[in-house]
């Protein structure tokens, strides 16, 4: 099989040692950098065929992301690589010890389709940073950016460093049969499984980046301007087809009336609306057929139009929801928001409880006491008080999911951190230790162990 070939060639080019060298590594980020920079405008077409995101979307969502990933590792690289000296115990004196960011090897990367450049590249780049060889293999959903990707770097990289293998369900089963000696993965906990399942038989550790049910709570003392302003810009941008978008809304009933109609005002305000460019469309007739099925009409609030032609759906608000209803039985991951209001907010806190854990959770409020059982009481990847989203473009945070909503984080340091291992090594001097550690052994030995120990 090619692709059988082509990791042959990678765990022999990384056998070379070349892909250790700060210098190789710097090279090959530029590269990548000047490459995406020339080929912008294809880019840009290719995501817009895929499901209709706008140039302003496709760059602050995605180039600006890996060219800020490419940057910081460009700048970091060496710190991140130089082996850390840590402190030695009193039984391994004299000597002294480090630990070594060893590059891992070869690592496999599956994309999702949501963000294909960035949830591609970002993983690609923090693993060549580390010092890796990389296959990636983006989602097939979205077709053009797919192809875009793999002709940007299967024309410009040598195949036994990185390369893009294109492909669908069969060929990432097969994929998976092979040994990597990491796999990033992001996609559905559902997939998540299938590819855990199939890296345990190499033993080989994952990254799992998957999803999730992502509450938003509104409290009373929450400022509802600014916090309708961003839970619509968090929930609808890409047509909520985000791994981080507020899936469903909790807010406290004396403030429910006075909140929904400043989420339709920003609705309005921000023109999410069919074929405008600021909203995108729904990936294809399959994820468009589910999500108008979780419409129930009775309870659209506002929003509940669709095009079934165009593959729009409107934003949509559903008020006075319930937990048992459908829309709440699994992420919705389009454009649709359905309301449940709370009178005690430790209840509204221990029914989020209830459910898997998160990939996010975000709070609305300026009460103190909120704040602090939000962040000490829930489990989730990550997240946000006052704001939606955000949190994932702050290089110095990890980003990752807990529970059903992953496993391993990357961003920053952690990226390097989850493409590397932390080789421990203790250097001994070779003079100046005491006998006391061999045998023959004594009492006398012991009662010196025990004080230095
Ligand atoms: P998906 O799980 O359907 O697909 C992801 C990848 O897995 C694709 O490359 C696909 O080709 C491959 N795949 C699909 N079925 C497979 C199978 N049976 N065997 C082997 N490989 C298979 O996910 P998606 O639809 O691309 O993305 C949506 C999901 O991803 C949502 O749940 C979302 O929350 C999650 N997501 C998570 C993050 C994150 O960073 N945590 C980011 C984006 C999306």
């Amino acid at each position: 099989m090619e692709i059988e070939r082509i990791l042959q060639s990678q765990r022999d080019f990384f056998a070379t040692q070349q892909t250790k060298s700060i210098a190789f590594r710097k090279m090959y980020l530029e590269k990548l950098r000047n490459l995406i920079i020339s080929n912008e405008n294809m880019l840009y077409e290719a995501i817009h065929k895929d499901f209709g995101k706008s140039k302003f979307d496709t760059f602050t969502t995605e180039l600006s992301f890996i060219l800020n990933d490419i940057d910081y590792y460009l700048k970091n690289i060496k710190s991140l690589a130089k082996p850390k000296k840590v402190s030695t115990n009193l039984a391994n004196q004299l000597g002294s010890s480090k630990i070594y960011a060893d590059p891992l090897g070869c690592i496999l990367v599956i994309g999702a389709w949501n963000y294909p450049y960035q949830l591609s590249l970002s993983p690609i780049i923090a693993a060549m940073a580390a010092g890796n060889c990389c296959i990636l293999k983006p989602s097939e959903i979205a077709e053009n950016t797919m192809k875009a990707m793999s002709k940007i770097i299967n024309e410009n990289f040598p195949p036994e460093y990185l390369y893009v293998y294109e492909g669908g369900i069969d060929e990432t089963t097969a994929l998976l049969q092979l040994k990597f000696d990491k796999i990033f993965f992001t996609g559905s906990t559902k997939v998540g499984k299938i590819v855990y399942k199939a890296a345990a038989e190499h033993l080989t550790p994952v990254v799992l980046e998957l999803g999730g049910k992502s509450p938003a709570i509104v409290t009373k003392d929450a400022n509802l301007e600014t916090a309708a302003k961003r839970i619509v810009w968090g929930k609808f941008l890409n047509a909520g087809q985000t791994c981080v978008a507020p899936d469903y809304l909790l807010v406290e009933e004396s403030v429910q009336e006075q909140f929904l109609e400043t989420l339709r005002k920003y609705i309005k305000d921000f023109k999410y609306e069919t074929g405008s460019e600021q909203y995108t469309r729904i990936i294809n007739q399959r994820n468009f057929q589910r999500l108008i099925r979780l419409i129930d009409q009775e309870k659209v609030y506002s929003g509940g139009d669709f095009n079934e032609e165009k593959l729009y759906i409107e934003p949509t608000v559903l008020n006075n929801v319930d937990w048992n209803d459908e829309i709440m039985q699994e992420e919705i991951f389009g454009p649709l928001l359905p309301v449940i209001s709370f009178k005690n907010y430790n209840i509204a806190l221990n029914a989020i409880l209830e459910l898997e854990k998160p990939l996010a959770a975000y709070l609305f409020t300026n009460n103190s006491e909120e704040k602090e059982a939000f962040t000490r009481k829930l489990s989730f990847g990550g997240g946000c008080i006052n704001d939606t989203v955000m949190h994932l473009s702050n290089d110095h945070l990890p980003f990752g999911g807990v529970g059903n909503s992953g496993i391993g984080n990357y961003h920053g340091k952690y990226g390097f951190e989850a493409f590397s291992h932390p080789k421990a090594i203790l250097e001994k001097m070779t003079w100046g230790e005491p006998d006391i550690k061999y045998p023959p052994y004594s009492e006398k030995k012991l009662s010196w162990i025990r004080k230095l120990l």
